[in-house]
């Protein structure tokens, strides 16, 4: 990592990432993504907080699956089976289970629910600082406040671009090596070097409920066929869905997070109903 410079144009979080659920769920239907997250829950739960000595704010309260009806019952199934083979823990449980797990839950129409024990959430904050203290540690540098404003390129023998260099407003770095991790402003990083990034933001909407007696350490409710998920935030709730019919949001990438206060959108209460209505019925 020595060498390695995160340029951010304003703080580190100050991105999508300050607005993030951070719910890490550990099975997926890809093998590749189960390694994956194993890898992420194993740096962010353990080996983090080893090397540096901070807390993550990695909380493990659980994660809960819904099955709302027979075929997405036995996909969890499934997925059981294939958490078996990487050795993450999780039980297939009935409605009656499920409801002395999470007293709270209407059930009455679940088929059953997927739990797993070791799934959890994720401060986004915590993570990021911990994350730079200990690249800091390996001689990576981190300067905040400092946008990029150009990348140099040049044309190899081959006909080939390639980059030269990052130009800020403080100065100049020399490199033939640039990843772009400008979220959802990276196309118009890549278009300082010419590179075409093909990447539109979308409205999402969420809510933070008041506090919620009985709610502390349930696990986080992620429902696949009602597209929504419920997060555990202290003693109340995030509540986000993903709408059937979304809206892009072309100009998000003239945003300035500190400008707009992050990137923050005001929403309809209808735009909210539509995507919670099934949700609401499972409170
Ligand atoms: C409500 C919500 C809930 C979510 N829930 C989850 C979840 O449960 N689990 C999950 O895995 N993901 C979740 N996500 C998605 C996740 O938050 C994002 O995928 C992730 O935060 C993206 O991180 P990033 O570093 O790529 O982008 P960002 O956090 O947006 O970071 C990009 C950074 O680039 C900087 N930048 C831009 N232009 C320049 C420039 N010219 N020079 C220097 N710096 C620049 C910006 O200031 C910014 O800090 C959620 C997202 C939202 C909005």
């Amino acid at each position: 990592m020595s060498g390695a410079v995160l340029l951010e144009r304003e703080r580190l979080t100050s991105g999508t990432t300050w607005h993030t659920a951070g719910l890490l769920w550990q099975l997926r239907p890809s093998d590749v993504e189960v390694e994956l997250l194993a890898h992420t829950r194993r740096v962010v739960s353990r080996e983090l907080e080893e090397e540096t000595g901070l807390h993550t704010g990695w909380i493990q309260n659980g994660g809960l699956f819904i099955a709302s009806n027979r075929q997405r019952l036995d996909e969890y199934k499934r997925l059981m089976s294939l958490g078996k083979v990487y050795g993450v823990e999780s039980h297939v449980l009935s409605p009656a289970e499920t409801k002395t797990l999470y007293p709270l839950m209407n059930v009455d129409d679940l088929y059953g629910t997927l739990y797993v024990p070791h799934d959890g959430t994720m401060d986004p904050a915590g993570t990021c600082t911990t994350l730079a203290r200990a690249a800091s540690a390996r001689g990576a540098q981190v300067i905040e406040n400092c946008p990029v404003t150009g990348i140099r390129v040049w044309t190899d023998d081959f006909g080939v671009r390639r980059v030269a260099g990052v130009e800020t407003q403080h100065g100049s770095i020399q490199t033939p090596c640039v990843v772009n991790c400008a979220g959802v402003w990276a196309s118009a990083v890549g278009r300082m070097a010419g590179v075409k990034v093909p990447l539109v933001a979308m409205h999402h909407a969420y809510v933070v409920t008041e506090r919620i007696e009985g709610i502390q350490n349930m696990p986080n409710v992620r429902d696949h066929d009602a597209s929504v998920y419920l997060r555990l935030q202290g003693d109340a709730l995030s509540v986000g869905g993903y709408e059937a019919n979304p809206i892009f949001w072309e100009e998000a990438v003239k945003y300035r997070p500190r400008a707009a206060g992050g990137l923050c959108l005001k929403t309809s209460t209808e735009k909210v109903c539509a995507v919670w209505s099934d949700d609401l019925r499972r409170a």
